[in-house]
């Protein structure tokens, strides 16, 4: 990789290695059994793709011989895609039975150096690029312009810096505090009240350096707080968000699980809904409408379910929410694609665990959506959501060189998309068979 290890074999885990691009003009011919290109419904087999100076330059049948210096990528098991994203991650943090008592301990390098550690791992499971929904002191933001310096390997971040929501709402950083602390935080802390707020947290947000904006216009799972769905905005705060989004250049994601914060949302004009778990058949109706886009996180509620087992894991508040939302979720999912809302996969991994965001292919396959489909749905379709088409989110002469390898066929077997053998970005191989 560029940057300081530049020019060294260098050990990530024991079977995996990271090294530097040749100072060469040396190609990389990647030898692939199949190849999925993101966009079409055909795999074509025995393929060579070369990539060069970053960029695929050549796309040909056959396994071509190597010149002098070129790398050969053997992955005539396996099958080559287009790097992959998600669409929802928290990359600073992870949930743990911890977490309540970590809020009053950890400390803003804390949030920063655990987000270096899960941006690698996020890269090695084949994310090459994710939009990172909410952090706690911007500290995505640094992380993002670290890894676009090429300091760091990880993904490329669309970062939407502290997340914005109401008082006492999902994403009002001090729910659960003890008055004692200051706990009546504003705008520049992502909590809003009235139109005004609105505006200068989107705002403050442009200052921070955001590239997107979220806001958590229901109640949500984790937080220190009774209800998980009930709705935390006006439509009109959802507008003056959305409008004032938009004179900067920014999308609007809406984390949102009550069916009537949904319907606020979407009627305010954000650009995606996350979770969606209690979305009924109004809101599906208004998001084809509206060309609303669904980001599921089934992996997130499956998560939470799973931990809602055991009685000790989340504090009380939290136990009900979590059994509550893992069943629906999946339901939600099926109910939805089968309607024809429009899907861009996601996690909300930091809920799960980084490097497990691959996980979410077996569930919504398991929930009605083919392979193929949701392979496309996590690459050449966030991709054009992203506007990054021209350069991500398929396999084609003249893209960026982002690529993921899988052994076998994941559309005979979509796990195999958890089991990723070789991944390149930046001209960089990051791992290889
Ligand atoms: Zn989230």
């Amino acid at each position: 990789m560029r940057g300081r290890r530049g020019g060294f074999a260098f050990a990530v885990f024991p079977s995996l290695f990271l090294w530097a691009s040749a100072a060469s003009q040396a190609a990389t011919l990647i030898h692939a059994g199949r190849v999925i290109d993101g966009v079409s419904d055909t795999v074509k087999t025995n393929q060579t793709v070369v990539v060069d100076a970053g960029k695929i330059t050549a796309i040909e049948p056959g396994y071509r011989t190597p010149a002098a210096g070129d790398r050969v990528i053997d992955l005539k098991q396996g099958t080559l895609l287009p790097g992959l994203f998600d669409m929802h991650v928290h990359l600073s943090g992870e949930y743990s039975k911890n977490s309540e008592i970590n809020s009053y301990k950890r400390n803003e390098a804390d949030f920063a150096i655990d987000s270096v550690v899960h941006a690698e791992r996020t890269l090695l499971a084949g994310f090459t690029t994710v939009r990172d929904l909410g952090d706690e002191y911007r500290e995505t933001i640094s992380l993002r312009n670290a890894i676009n310096a090429g300091k760091l390997p990880g993904p490329r971040i669309i970062a939407a810096g502290k997340a914005i929501g109401t008082t006492g709402g999902h994403a009002d950083p001090t729910n659960g505090w003890a008055r004692r602390f200051p706990s009546n935080p504003g705008p520049d802390d992502g909590v809003i009240n009235g139109v005004d707020d609105a505006r200068k947290a989107v705002r403050q947000r442009y200052k921070d350096g955001s590239d997107t904006i979220k806001i958590t216009a229901t109640g949500g799972v984790l937080s220190i707080a009774k209800s998980g769905s009930n709705p935390q905005f006006t439509e009109e705060e959802v507008r003056a968000i959305v409008s004032t989004a938009r004179d900067y250049g920014f999308k609007v994601a809406a984390h949102a699980h009550g069916a009537e914060g949904i319907k606020r949302a979407v009627r305010g004009g954000v650009d995606t809904i996350e979770h969606g778990t209690f979305l009924d058949d109004e809101g599906i109706k208004l998001m084809k409408e509206r060309g609303t886009f669904y980001v599921p996180t089934i992996s997130a509620g499956n998560w939470v379910y799973q931990q809602a087992q055991n009685a000790d894991f989340f504090p009380a508040v939290v136990r009900p929410k979590a059994l509550a939302v893992g069943p629906q979720i999946q339901a939600t999912f099926a109910k939805a694609y089968k309607a024809g809302v429009k899907i861009l996969f996601g996690t909300d991994t930091g809920v799960s665990k980084h490097g497990d965001n691959a996980h979410e292919f077996k569930l919504m396959v398991d929930n009605g959506m083919p392979p193929m489909e949701a392979i496309r749905v996590a690459t050449s379709a966030p991709a054009k959501f992203l506007d990054l088409d021209d350069k991500v989110g398929s396999i084609a002469v003249g893209k960026l060189g982002e690529l993921v390898g899988v052994p076998g066929n994941p559309l005979e077997d979509i796990t195999a998309m958890e089991r990723v053998v070789f991944v390149m970005k930046d001209n960089t191989v990051y791992k290889a068979p």
